[in-house]
């Protein structure tokens, strides 16, 4: 009954990347480096399959990051001279890249991945890019000089690579925009308006998925600043219920958001969070299905999804492999109890 997907991102195996790290370097390069990206993919798929998980991805192996692999491939990028910014608000430092001249793809983003990953899985495909407003927030404007104009030149590029994507043969599209919990206002005012932009024409599934960011110490930290009730998600959620976004991505296992937020996202799917990617303790079933029953006072069984809270990245393959393991027999266990 609840289908199973993950928000995104798997490790990289230590033969692709250094391993357990947010933006890890590459381990090889050339044809080697693309070989390996293609046999962590393929491999990825396989253990989401064996864990029996509904919807599957290509984990990100291709991309170094979830937004610098996107940007990577846009021209009016310095990519070469990165500067130090704060990002999500001043939350922590990253090595950003700076927008230096009018935005334009180089060619297609994630083609390799995308068309590798359909021809070998006949599972449900999902594929995750950025949000226009996470990205936005994640490189140095030299040029435009306005946050939503550039927010809209990214959602145009966004936009032709989803539509390739969707010809690829991807079934969901899923845009990643975590700065949506720190710029509330904003995202309700043009972040998702930036969000449609970028879905604009699109046929298949359309995703959006909205954390508190990855089980880095930077975001354990900011978490526990955020008090007792996380109430983020009151702004943003009407504004999407109103969208043209069809599924919305939250984070519910161990966080502190009341879980009636839930009812603001009338008439979307709601793909929960029964997964914690900050803890490396593995979810019990009975404790997944005990989640997604306390959600069901909020969401309609036939809307509700099975997820992890975000990407798990940054996790050893191990932990990350029962955690795909969990989420499937907690669902099933969910299914179970509550058909
Ligand atoms: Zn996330």
């Amino acid at each position: 009954m609840f289908s199973t997907a993950i928000a995104g991102s798997l490790p990289k195996p230590a033969w692709l990347a250094e391993t357990e790290k947010l933006w890890p370097q590459w381990t090889t390069q050339g044809p080697e480096l693309q070989q390996a990206k293609a046999d962590a993919t393929l491999l990825w798929i396989k253990v989401q399959e064996d864990a029996g998980l509904d919807v599957v991805g290509d984990g990100e192996q291709a991309r170094q990051h979830f937004v610098h692999g996107f940007v990577e491939q846009v021209e009016g990028i310095d990519f070469a001279n990165k500067v130090t910014m704060g990002i999500r608000n001043n939350r922590y430092d990253a090595q950003v890249p700076q927008v230096i001249a009018p935005l334009r793809l180089k060619g297609r983003v994630h083609a390799f991945e995308a068309q590798l990953a359909r021809a070998h899985t006949k599972k449900k495909l999902k594929f995750t890019l950025p949000g226009p407003m996470t990205i936005v927030d994640t490189v140095a404007d030299r040029f435009y000089g306005d946050k939503v104009k550039m927010a809209m030149a990214f959602a145009e590029l966004l936009n032709q690579e989803a539509l390739a994507l969707q010809a690829d043969g991807v079934d969901i599209i899923q845009f990643d925009e975590p700065a949506f919990n720190v710029y509330m206002d904003e995202a309700a005012d043009w972040g998702v308006k930036a969000l449609e932009r970028a879905a604009q024409g699109l046929t298949c599934t359309t995703a959006v998925h909205i954390c508190y960011g990855y089980g880095i110490e930077a975001n354990n930290k900011w978490k526990e600043t955020l008090g007792q009730e996380w109430r983020q998600y009151e702004k943003v959620f009407p504004a999407l219920a109103k969208s043209s976004i069809q599924q919305v991505s939250l984070e519910c296992m161990h966080s502190h958001v009341p879980m009636e937020m839930m009812q603001l996202l009338e008439g979307k799917d709601v793909m929960v969070g029964v997964i914690d990617v900050a803890n490396p303790a593995i979810e019990t079933p009975e404790e997944i299905a005990e989640t997604i029953g306390r959600a069901l006072q909020f969401v309609p069984k036939n809307r509700l999804i099975a997820c992890t809270n975000c990407g798990l990245a940054p996790m050893s393959r191990a932990v990350a492999e029962a955690k795909l393991k969990a989420l499937a027999e907690g669902a099933k266990l969910a299914s179970q109890r509550y058909a």
